[in-house]
């Protein structure tokens, strides 16, 4: 075990876009655990878009960052978290964490399944597009999609579960040729177009001419008005986020033909992923088998390397990711096989 540990803190509110010097890494020694906790060293990162949001004002300055993260317990001072187990907890950016029992969750150890799957399609970023498309969007078999960030974790992971569930035709948008190209050629989208190279609503005209049943939209902004108008009757929007926006807080409100949701019976749905905790096991059930048959594959961008965790943050919403983006520590195990 390292002898240092290492915490992310935000130093400063980014005005617009984040940079390298609204963070700063504070070194310390490593914690020992209090009664009643242990110290887990971390192995996996997840960093979101929802951390840039929480940095306008919900982060602490000068403070721990939090986030999803998995990791193995080294000491434990409590019954309830076994040295050497893999387990899932918040208390990320940093090395090490000191973590309570009901702050932490023990990991299975699916066969032939990457422990990184865990904060992909196994974990948060699986199950938003998994309740998004059976819970929100209620999808039937044969009905068309149009989602937006169809390359990252959300919009990668909802196209193979789309495909999975018997989806018709998939339409995505996402930032670049490349990944049109992959998601196309390896994810199950039908056609893909690239959102930079012209208005989004002649784009998805001319991807969707018969119109679409649902929209998965990660974006906001041009992609939900274009999708509004051309969702089918009785077509459902399902709002998951609006990262076209989190870094351009004085962006005009979007623009739709509000008549539109009268005249085709549309229903506009958001939600959050937190509230549907209860279907992790149901998420697992569905998707272990997949994964372990190669029906589903992982689509992940790995950082290699905790001190990498802060440019991994800045090129997700930089758009430099293609699936989920992952940060890994230095010699990180495969598996969640305990030690
Ligand atoms: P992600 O899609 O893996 O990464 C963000 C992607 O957004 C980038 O790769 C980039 O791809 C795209 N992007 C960045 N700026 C953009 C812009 N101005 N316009 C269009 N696309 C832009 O991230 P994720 O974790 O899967 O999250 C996707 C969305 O779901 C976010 O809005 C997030 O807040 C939301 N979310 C919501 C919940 C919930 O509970 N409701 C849970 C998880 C995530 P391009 O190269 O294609 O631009």
């Amino acid at each position: 075990m390292n002898d240092i540990a290492r915490t992310v803190h935000q130093i400063a509110r980014p005005h617009g876009f984040p940079s390298p010097g609204d963070f700063a890494v504070v070194e310390s020694g490593v914690p020992s655990p209090a009664p009643g906790t242990a110290v887990v060293e971390n192995l996996y990162w997840s960093v979101d878009p929802y951390h840039r949001e929480m940095m306008d004002g919900d982060f602490a300055l000068n403070e721990p960052l939090e986030g999803r993260t998995i990791g193995r317990v080294v000491a434990s001072r409590t019954p309830g978290l076994v040295e050497g187990a893999v387990v899932f907890h918040r208390h990320g950016w940093r090395t090490h964490s000191v973590v309570r029992p009901e702050e932490a969750r023990e990991l299975p150890d699916f066969p032939g399944v990457p422990l990184s799957a865990h904060l992909g399609i196994l974990g948060g970023t699986g199950l938003t597009a998994y309740v998004g498309l059976t819970r929100i969007a209620r999808l039937q078999e044969g009905e068309d999609l149009f989602v937006s960030a169809a390359a990252g974790g959300v919009g990668t992971a909802t196209g193979r579960l789309a495909r999975v569930l018997g989806a018709g035709r998939l339409v995505g948008s996402a930032g670049t040729a490349a990944k049109a190209a992959y998601l196309t050629e390896h994810v199950g989208y039908d056609t893909v177009f690239n959102y930079r190279e012209g208005p989004v609503a002649e784009q998805l005209a001319k991807a969707a001419p018969d119109g679409i049943d649902v929209f998965v939209d990660n974006v906001g902004g041009d992609h939900l008005g274009a999708a509004i108008g051309a969702l089918r009757d009785f077509g459902r929007v399902v709002r998951i986020g609006t990262i076209g926006q989190y870094n351009t807080p004085d962006a005009p409100p979007v623009l739709f033909n509000h008549a539109d949701v009268v005249e085709k019976s549309l229903r506009i749905e958001g939600f959050h992923v937190r509230n549907y905790r209860d279907l992790q096991e149901e998420l697992h059930a569905f998707v272990v088998p997949q994964l372990q048959s190669g029906r589903i594959g992982l689509d992940e961008t790995v950082v290699d390397g905790f001190g990498g965790i802060v440019e991994a943050f800045l090129g997700m919403l930089r758009g430099q990711n293609q699936g989920k983006i992952i940060v890994r520590a230095t010699g990180a195990p495969l598996t969640a096989a305990r030690s």
